[in-house]
């Protein structure tokens, strides 16, 4: 049996038009519609694609996009000066530098220099520290997506074992506290663990965000298991997930295409993440006024 297509770029679009409808009821309640501001540094050109597309995506659904673009050789100081600008700005709810920055500022230094209120991203220890301990906040837009994928696909994730192989900060353990705020039983996986195959192929839900094209093969996956696949590298010219897919969809219930699986998911969450900053942020304003 085939797995069945986890279609990432479907779902997204369809969020992306139910988002637009919220907006629209925002800026009826509010008076305005919820801003992202996306600070690019240098030059990098896949940086240069990311940041369109994120201002282009703001557009479509009918939010404020600003993008400040500064020179590669901007000092961190001066960096901060326009951090802080946006951090008071109340027209701009949520704020982003692209990563990766030249390697002379500090990517640490700039996430916790974003108010967390506005930190979109979700990578600030504030809001990170809220995920793990189950408080409220912003939560960063890959393992979000990653969930509503799974749900939107009418797959119940309490009681279910999930692997999850990575250990990043910026997918592999939120996206492990998002499962187990959802009641699955979860194991991390990383590049010391032994054994692979043997606790992968127990899982229920597999998520795999390691960076190697094709480390995941049929003989890793539970038969009817759900894989969602977030790596993403090049190879030839080609982007190629963490799952090899062509084996993969033979033993898999369900399977997260490379490219049009996770990846179309992390800009919409991105979005999502701005109007729920915007939410909060209007609503603390009325009850200080
Ligand atoms: P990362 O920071 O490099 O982390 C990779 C993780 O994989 C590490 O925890 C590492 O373990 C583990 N690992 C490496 N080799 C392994 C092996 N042989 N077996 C088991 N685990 C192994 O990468 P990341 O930022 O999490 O991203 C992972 C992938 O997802 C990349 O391809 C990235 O491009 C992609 N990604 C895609 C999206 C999207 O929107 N589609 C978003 C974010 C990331 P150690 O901790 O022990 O080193």
């Amino acid at each position: 049996m085939k797995a069945k297509i986890i279609d990432g770029k479907a779902i997204a679009e369809q969020m992306q038009a139910e988002l637009a409808k919220k907006v629209e009821k925002f800026r009826e309640e509010y008076g305005d519609v919820p801003g992202l501001a996306v600070i690019l540094v240098g030059e990098d050109p896949a940086s240069q694609i990311y940041v369109r597309n994120k201002h282009r995506a703001c557009l479509k659904a009918g939010m404020r996009s600003e993008v400040l673009k500064l020179d590669e050789n901007i000092t961190e100081e001066e960096l901060f000066g326009y951090i802080d600008k946006y951090n008071t700005n109340p027209h701009i709810n949520g704020l982003l530098v692209q990563f990766p920055v030249p390697k002379h500022l500090s990517q640490q230094r700039i996430i916790e220099r974003i108010s967390p209120e506005k930190d979109v991203d979700g990578l600030s220890l504030d809001n990170a520290g809220k995920l793990f301990t189950g408080g409220k906040g912003l939560v960063s837009c890959t393992p979000k997506g990653i969930i509503e994928l799974i749900k939107r696909s009418g797959i119940e994730i309490s009681g279910k074992h999930a692997v999850v192989v990575g250990r990043s900060n910026l997918v592999g353990k939120p996206v492990a506290m998002l499962l187990l705020k959802e009641n699955a039983t979860v194991t991390i996986c990383h590049s010391k663990t032994k054994n692979l195959a043997q606790i992968t192929s127990q899982a229920d839900i597999l998520v795999v965000a390691v960076g190697k094209p094709e480390c995941i093969l049929a003989d890793h996956i539970k038969p009817g298991a759900i894989v969602i696949d977030v790596g993403t590298s090049r190879v030839d010219g080609k982007l190629r997930g963490d799952v090899a897919f062509d084996e993969a969809v033979h033993k898999a219930g369900y399977i997260t295409p490379v490219p049009g699986g996770v990846g179309p998911m992390t800009i919409t969450m991105l979005l999502y993440n701005t109007l729920e900053a915007a939410e909060m942020q209007n609503k603390k304003q009325s009850l200080t006024n």
